[in-house]
């Protein structure tokens, strides 16, 4: 591990808080020491108040930020000498903890200050600096972590047995400060939790950081534990698209709502979960409490989510009355399963709850892989970890954000869905929650967006094994399929039926029916699946009742696409499965739109661009937005009792009213 600290990028922050900043983002750039949002740190900064008087205040990362991406204003300011007083209490409840820290800030818009505010404030440093390094972590899970802690260190860290975040670890903390620092200390280990380093300036405590767990690292590699065994690739190329639906739907149910369920494909996770001795070294706990809240306690073995449903039931049972206050359960539903043939899943209410549950079960198994090489992983106690996860604040934290968007957890498909009405489908399920699959012939669909929830593949809507191909990688990011957007279409130049070739006719129905045909049957079996009922919608087009001269295969294919969807809303009703068709007319904002082509259109009619355009019953424009936004609610809960609609959006045609 190698300090990253640059004189040139430093000299850019140039006071004692920017300084905070910038060392903070160094930490946060290295996943082996804190993952999302993992860790704290901490800058004691001389003011002056608004009365003129000289105050200390102590500027700690606020809840909500991560260190890799942290602002000035991501720290949050707080009256030392207070911090100091409650520090000097028998006792202070969570809540109360957390009214005195709010109370206590200079600037009421600033966030919650970390729970570990107090215990930055007791080390009598101008800079700390906290991680859960992994190599720290790693040590400390096995027996004799500590002896292990002092072999390496000797007496120039503290060591602080477990206790669970709060009150109670800043008094643990100062009490074996007072007893153990020295002239050398330069840092605290807390075992089973993490790390602390301090110094006087930023950079001094930084590369403390940096040292210390470096240092950790080389005793793991003196004693053969930090190469870990290399994984076999990943060879199976069977599809998983049915057993990874039929997953999620009972994980959904034992969650109560859609969760997102995501495979690893990385060689480490795949290798792991097929291991002879998985029982024995998965199921002990977390490498640190603080992962208890996203992956729970224990992994999923195989595929018996009842069996989990019941085992952690039993385990909130048992250890609930010893708890301090009266806990309520939360959802039984595990968030990290390990199957032999399915590899790593991760299991979150969205796409990027999903990603982050993987991040940091991979660094559980390197924990954990590197423990039992070093003479066997030993998690902390079951009750201190039950401890954590129905902790007030914890649990206050997971209740935070009100209602979640409607499609959150639920996973759609959107076919045509570069450019157009399709990619404006893509954003209005994405800002409503769904995680979304992209399908396009044209290659830009992969960088459509950069997010966990949206992942874009290439594909040829008019080929039945790409179709299948790009269902099978869906699922396997998310999980299964809730709701199939069927937009692809082609529109060949207007030709009269006398000088239309047959090589065209095909090619329109290829695309425009035959492509969406096998979508539709292959994705049935997943919708029937989905945990709140499959949704479909066609986009059809004003063509189907009110065709023009000119456009026979398109129209054609539009008017079988139509009865198509009738006929699966009939034969898919009792599946759950709703099925409607949207007829829009003149959506002018796509790419066969140009400026040219709309002025010369608009000529041909003798009309305005802007005449053109709106020239409907509402003299209204319709734009590709409005017709996404009419296919999500298509898909909502307002037409949760509609199958078989056609609904038109095309600002009102004489000629299909
Ligand atoms: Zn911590």
């Amino acid at each position: 591990m190698k300090s990253l600290w640059n004189d040139e990028q430093a000299r850019e922050y140039d006071d004692d808080l920017g300084l905070r900043v910038y060392t903070s983002r160094l930490l946060g750039q290295d996943p082996s020491l804190v993952l999302h949002g993992g860790g704290n740190t901490s800058v004691k900064i001389r003011e002056t108040n608004i009365l003129g008087q000289e105050e200390t205040i102590l500027y700690v990362k606020g809840s909500g930020w991560d260190l890799a991406s942290i602002e000035r204003e991501g720290f949050s300011p707080v009256r030392l000498d207070h911090l100091l007083a409650l520090a000097r209490l028998e006792s202070l409840s969570d809540p109360q903890m957390v009214n005195e820290l709010k109370t206590h800030m200079t600037r009421a818009s600033a966030p919650t200050p970390s729970v570990e505010a107090i215990l930055h404030a007791t080390l009598p440093y101008k800079y700390v600096d906290h991680t859960h390094a992994d190599a720290i972590v790693t040590i400390t899970n096995t027996e004799g972590g500590a002896d292990r802690i002092r072999e390496i260190y000797g007496d120039e860290v503290v060591i602080v047995p477990y206790v669970m975040p709060g009150f109670d670890l800043a008094r643990a903390c100062a009490r074996c400060f007072a007893e153990q620092a020295g002239p050398r200390t330069i840092g605290m280990v807390l075992l089973n939790h993490g790390i602390f380093s301090f110094g006087d300036d930023a950079r001094q405590s930084y590369e403390r950081m940096i040292a210390l767990v470096d240092r950790a690292e080389h005793y793991l590699q003196r004693q053969g534990a930090w190469d870990l065994p290399a994984p076999e690739a990943v060879t199976d190329v069977h599809p998983h698209a049915l057993e990874l639906a039929e997953l999620r739907a009972r994980v959904s149910e034992a969650a109560g709502r859609p969760m997102i369920v995501r495979q690893s494909r990385d060689p480490l996770s795949t290798t792991f979960a097929a291991r002879d001795d998985l029982e024995a070294i998965s199921q002990q706990g977390p490498a640190t409490p603080d992962h208890v809240i996203r992956t729970k306690r224990l992994p999923l073995l195989g595929r018996d989510v009842e069996a989990y449903v019941r085992a952690y039931t039993a385990y909130f049972e048992a250890h609930a009355p010893h708890a301090k206050d009266e806990k309520t359960m939360l959802d039984p539903a595990p968030r990290v399963i390990l199957d032999r043939e399915l590899g790593q899943l991760s299991v979150g209410k969205t796409a990027r709850d999903a990603v982050i549950v993987e991040d940091i079960y991979r660094h559980t198994i390197e924990v954990i892989l590197r423990a039992e090489a070093l003479g066997g992983f030993r998690a902390l106690p079951a009750q201190d970890i039950f401890d954590v996860e129905y902790w007030d604040l914890e649990q206050a934290k997971l209740r935070q954000g009100g209602k979640p968007p409607q499609f959150s957890g639920e996973i759609a498909l959107v076919t045509g869905a570069a450019s157009g009405i399709g990619k404006a489908c893509v954003d209005a399920l994405l800002a409503q929650g769904a995680a979304v699959v992209g399908l396009d012939v044209n290659p830009a669909i992969t960088e459509l967006h950069a997010r966990p929830d949206y992942y874009g593949v290439v594909c040829d809507a008019a080929d039945p094994e790409q179709l299948a191909n790009a269902l099978e990688l869906g699922v396997r990011r998310f999980g299964g399929l809730d709701m199939l957007v069927i937009n692809a279409g082609i529109f060949p130049g207007g030709r009269r039926i006398a000088e239309l070739d047959l090589a065209t006719w095909r090619k329109v129905m290829a695309v425009n029916l035959d492509g969406a045909m096998s979508l539709m049957s292959q994705a049935h079996p997943l919708l029937k699946r989905a945990p709140g009922g499959g949704r479909v919608v066609v986009i059809g087009s004003k063509n189907v009742p009110a065709p023009g001269p000119g456009a026979a295969a398109y129209s054609a294919s539009k008017a079988a696409l139509t009865q198509l969807a009738r006929v699966a809303a009939l034969e898919w009703g009792s599946d759950g499965i709703r099925v409607n068709v949207l007829h829009p007319d003149a959506v002018f904002d796509t790419g066969i739109w140009t400026e040219e082509v709309l002025a010369s259109r608009a000529a041909h009619y003798g009309m305005t661009v802007e005449e053109y355009k709106t020239k409907n019953l509402l003299r209204t424009e319709v734009s590709s937005r409005d017709v996404a936004a009419l296919a999500a609610a298509l898909c909502g809960p307002l037409f949760a009792k509609t199958t078989a609609a056609q609904v038109p959006v095309d600002g009102g045609n004489e000629r299909v009213i």
